[in-house]
């Protein structure tokens, strides 16, 4: 069946009714500030929720603001985002800070002028657009994107990036009656607790109204993709380079106490090349005395 023909607005209720009971309880649910939802929402994209909670917390009472934000040493940032992963996000969070914190403080309401921000893309707009000020706007996270597959009859897998049609599909399930964002949350929530890869059908609140139970669950079209490998990779020799850094207990660290950390693989000319696109990506500053954590440290 199409979700949103007659029995639509059976299906928001469902959801609705189960999201109001079936939510988790997480700290930027209640009435957290739009700068802490984007927080939030960059934290938790590629970085499972149970790490993201105490970081962001730890975040919101040290930077509640994006001037509090702005005014932080890239240093003091990178550390704080600990191993969290793909630190690039740290960085971005913190010119995005100081672009909001020289526009006078508040995040704009519009998606694409949040999308004009540095590393804010089409799902971080969204998401904030939606869930800070309430915009009836399809936030298509890949919990989200499965749902709403599913619902309309297909197993997967999702393409690399949201198609046209899967954005207008969405779109075509969200009310008009204010209630948009609420519903994109319990889109979210029942893909992460229900409608997972391997979906508990026999619990799913909305399992009459879905094409792909109806259908029998016929098997996805394509093996889905596997797994990216981490060990050897230059992304975790760069990840044990700024673990050297975070724990050091001087800013500058000797290139040879870095490259040593790094050396993850066979490959001789990984350590180096690793660090040198964190200098590059402006995570780690070069000077005459090492290198040290941040793009913004003065070179000595
Ligand atoms: S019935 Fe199963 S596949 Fe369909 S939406 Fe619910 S959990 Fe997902």
């Amino acid at each position: 069946m199409a979700p949103m023909d007659a029995t639509g607005m059976e299906l928001h209720g469902d959801l609705l009714r189960w999201y109001a009971v079936s939510a988790r309880s997480l700290p930027w649910r209640a009435g957290a500030t739009p700068w802490a939802i984007l927080v939030c929402e960059v934290m938790g994209q590629q970085t499972p929720l149970a790490r993201v909670v105490p970081r962001w917390q730890e975040w919101m009472a040290r930077w509640p603001s994006p001037c509090d934000l702005a005014a932080a040493p890239q240093a003091e940032v990178l550390r704080a985002w600990d191993r969290m992963g793909y630190p690039r996000r740290a960085l971005n969070l913190h010119r995005c800070a100081v672009r909001v914190c020289d526009a006078g403080g508040e995040l704009p309401r519009e998606e694409a002028a949040l999308r004009d921000l540095p590393g804010i893309g089409a799902y971080t707009a969204a998401a904030v657009a939606a869930f800070a000020f309430g915009a009836r706007t399809p936030v298509l996270d890949v919990n989200v994107r499965r749902v709403v597959a599913r619902l309309h009859g297909e197993a997967g897998p999702l393409s690399a990036s949201v198609t046209l049609a899967e954005r207008a599909r969405a779109e075509s399930l969200l009310p008009h009656d204010g209630s948009a964002a609420r519903l994109s949350e319990a889109l979210m929530e029942l893909g992460a607790l229900v409608c997972t890869p391997a979906p508990r059908c026999g619990e799913c609140p909305v399992a009459s109204h879905c094409g792909w139970l109806a259908a029998g669950r016929p098997p996805a079209s394509a093996p889905a993709r596997r797994p990216q490998r981490w060990a050897g990779t230059d992304r975790q020799a760069r990840g044990r380079i700024l673990a050297a850094l975070r724990e050091a207990d001087v800013a500058w660290v000797a290139r040879e106490v870095l490259l040593d950390r790094a050396r993850v693989s066979e490959d001789p000319a990984q350590p180096g090349r690793a660090l040198e696109s964190l200098v590059r990506d402006g995570l780690v500053s070069a000077g005459a005395g090492g290198y040290a954590l941040g793009g913004d440290i003065l070179p000595r």
